[in-house]
């Protein structure tokens, strides 16, 4: 754990992450709601051929949106493994501590500015 963190400011952190894993929660579970394959009647439905096409694009939309919100839930889960590990805050690359404010913004972030920068490269 870096040594700037407070046990206040983990605390927070810690709610922070929960927070934010209920609300991607609730959003997975009304996108799967909006999902006309999700709908018990779509099998038995004679729909319109251009309604078979927009259903599927929907579809697939609504994947793709669940998918990344599941990514950021599993990034989310990391975070709370590495407070658990005493890991949190330190960049996992150069090993330098996390600013604060980057933290507080991005409460699962798993490297420092620079390295994150550097890979995005
Ligand atoms: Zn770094």
């Amino acid at each position: 754990m870096s040594k700037k963190l407070s046990k206040t400011f983990i605390k927070n952190q810690k709610t922070l992450i929960e927070d934010e894993q209920n609300k991607l929660r609730l959003q997975i579970e009304t996108l799967k709601k909006d999902d006309p394959f999700s709908d018990p009647d779509h099998a038995s439905d004679n729909a319109a051929v251009d309604t078979d096409v927009r259903e599927q694009v929907g579809h697939e939309t609504i994947e793709a949106e669940i998918k990344d919100l599941q990514k950021r839930l599993v990034q989310l889960k990391e975070a709370q493994v590495r407070i658990q590990k005493n890991r949190y805050g330190v960049c996992e690359k150069c090993n330098k501590d996390i600013p604060v404010m980057r933290l507080e913004l991005v409460p699962e972030a798993r490297f420092c500015i620079e390295c994150e920068r550097k890979m995005k490269k």
